[in-house]
């Protein structure tokens, strides 16, 4: 590969809104720039339809087509784009060394933007018949269930919105929470409770998932009564949090317990705890999630290694 000998001033690993927007501050802040995007590039946004709350867009925006823009925005800069996911980093030299399956670069810092997937409830038969009526993005798998009883799992805004693009397809929805409260945004509940093809089952956990060839029922208990009921349905979707990507980080650097890499180390911003490589986006962050947010982050990140560049 041409670049093979070359020394990036940053190599940013990740490639959604975090990972984009960090590109076009360090490129525009004149640091030779490589991102390694993974495989499956763009992150949650590619999985998502209409998003309404990225400003800019007043008519909303498809989210494959916002990262899009976003990588066009960074390649413009001449940020280096590399469809490869990073198997690890070595931090024991300097530069530091990024492996993928195929290369290992050579970069003066990092910016880890690897964001978060997907949590899949641990009861019996889910694993086993995920993507068999089991899963976890309602835009990319509401059109199989045309017509379709369906239900979601979980009481956060995520779960909200998979129940609303499921009302496009599905004859009726099911959402099954486990409290009696649901902890989604006032706006998003609203939505849901005024739809009249959503039904809400409270107190209430899926606790076997059944179907040979492909899911047929669930077994759902109520917590309160402690009843156990057969629910035949055709689809499950999955919304109960994620998980941030960053075991191939966890023996190098400081993570919490979930796995979320421990960003704020010292006086930096978007710092942890190797000096020379930054986070940003939903691998730092368990609280607010949104594709502005990242991009935020992304900002911040960029910001705080070209200082530290600078410095050095
Ligand atoms: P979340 O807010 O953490 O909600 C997760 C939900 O799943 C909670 O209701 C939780 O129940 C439930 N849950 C967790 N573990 C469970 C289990 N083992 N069994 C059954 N239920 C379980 O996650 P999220 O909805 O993915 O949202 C994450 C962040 O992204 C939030 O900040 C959210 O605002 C943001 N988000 C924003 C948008 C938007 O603005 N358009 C869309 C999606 C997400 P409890 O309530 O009982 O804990």
């Amino acid at each position: 590969m041409q670049d093979q000998n070359k020394i990036w001033d940053v190599a940013i690993i990740g490639s959604g809104p975090s990972g984009l927007t960090a590109a076009i501050y360090t490129t525009r802040g004149a640091a030779s720039t490589v991102i390694l995007a993974g495989e499956v590039w763009g992150g949650q946004l590619m999985l998502t339809t209409t998003v309404d709350n990225f400003p800019g867009f007043p008519e909303g925006i498809q989210g494959p087509e916002l990262m899009e823009k976003m990588k066009a925005q960074a390649e413009r800069f001449r940020a280096k784009f590399i469809p490869q996911s990073v198997t690890s980093i070595d931090i024991s030299t300097r530069p530091f060394k990024v492996s993928t399956n195929s290369s290992v670069l050579s970069t003066r810092s990092v910016i880890i933007a690897t964001g978060a997937q997907t949590t899949w409830l641990d009861a019996p038969g889910v694993k086993e018949l995920i993507g068999k009526g089991i899963s976890s993005c309602a835009p990319c798998d509401a059109p199989f269930f045309r017509d379709k009883k369906v239900a979601v799992v979980g009481g956060g805004d995520s779960a909200m919105e998979e129940a609303s693009v499921l009302t496009k397809y599905a004859s009726e929805v099911t959402i099954i929470h486990r409290r009696d409260a649901f902890r989604a945004s006032a706006a998003m509940q609203e939505k849901v409770t005024s739809n009249p093809k959503i039904k809400i089952l409270w107190n209430s956990e899926v606790v076997e998932a059944v179907g040979d060839q492909k899911l047929e029922k669930l077994v759902i208990n109520n917590n309160k009564t402690g009843e156990t009921m057969d629910f035949p349905i055709d689809g499950l979707f999955v919304a109960i949090g994620h998980k941030p990507n960053s075991d191939i980080f966890k023996d190098i650097i400081k993570t919490d317990e979930k796995g979320f890499i421990t960003a704020y180390e010292g006086d930096k911003h978007c710092g942890t705890s190797v000096e020379g490589i930054f986070v940003a986006g939903d691998v730092m962050d368990k609280d607010y999630k949104q594709a502005i947010t990242s991009a935020g982050m992304g900002c911040i990140a960029a910001m705080e290694t070209l200082k530290w560049l600078e410095e050095k």
